[in-house]
């Protein structure tokens, strides 16, 4: 598990700022549930933290080292998509493994490793399947088996579970909480969903507009609200 630090951090698409001068320091271990509407810049945060997007300013630490400028896939992060970007062509034993096969893990340590994410998701009977033959849910299973698979130190989560229905949402929202206490790494989750942030988060931030509006526990941000939008947004329905 490593800290996450933003310091100064802005993102411009041409004349468009999305996210301006933002600071926040995330704790080893820590499980922080970034929420705000549509737009507001959650995936773009999440980009630039895994790396799959410049940054425009600012600097980017993780466990006290600079990656501003790091290649995505040494900075020691994972990220799960909403849309799961699995291969279709690939098993899930592949798509799971598929990171480790890059770097040159060996052929046995790979398998070991992919079976025991698949065990602690309880995905072990499914790994020679292709992923159409999947679930919604089952597939989001191996999303996540990827990433654990890769060992990181910071998961980065991009609304995972929004192409759920309710009571798989629920499911995997424990499944998700159960995951944090047992690997203990450093969690870093954007959602729309208030519920989702209530339940998992040690800290909320609230985002509007490329800004934070509040930061805090979840029992601080819905009981004590800092502002308009925070109240609004945390209050309405979903
Ligand atoms: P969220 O994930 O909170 O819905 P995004 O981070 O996807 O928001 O987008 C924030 C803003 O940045 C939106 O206005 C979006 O249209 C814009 N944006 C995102 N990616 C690009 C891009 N590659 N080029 C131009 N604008 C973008
Ligand atoms: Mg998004």
């Amino acid at each position: 598990m490593a800290s996450v630090e933003l310091q100064g951090i802005g993102k411009r698409f041409g004349e468009l700022s999305v996210i301006a001068d933002l600071d926040l320091k995330i704790d080893e271990g820590e499980f922080v549930v970034f929420v705000g509407p549509s737009g507001c810049g959650k995936s773009t945060l999440l980009r630039m933290i895994a790396g799959l997007e410049d940054v425009s300013g600012g600097h980017l630490r993780i466990g006290g080292r600079e990656v501003t400028d790091l290649d995505p896939a040494k900075r020691g992060v994972a990220m799960v998509f909403q849309s799961y970007a699995l291969y279709p062509h690939m098993s899930v034993r592949d798509n799971m493994g598929f990171a480790l096969s890059i770097d040159g893990t060996p052929a046995g340590e790979r398998e070991e490793r992919v079976m025991a994410a698949a065990r602690i998701l309880k995905i072990e009977h499914l790994v020679d399947r292709r992923p159409v033959h999947l679930s919604g849910g089952q597939r989001q299973r191996v999303a996540i088996g990827r990433a654990i698979v890769r060992d990181p130190e910071v998961f980065l989560f991009d609304e995972p579970l929004s192409n759920l229905d309710a009571a798989l949402r629920g499911e995997m929202r424990m499944e998700l909480a159960r995951l944090h206490q047992r690997l203990g790494a450093t969690m870093i989750y954007v959602t729309h969903d208030q519920v989702e942030a209530m339940t998992l988060a040690d800290r909320i931030v609230v985002l509007d507009r490329g800004r934070i509006q509040q930061v805090g526990h979840p029992m601080d941000i819905y009981g004590r609200p800092d502002n308009l939008f925070v109240a609004t947004f945390i209050g309405s329905p979903k």
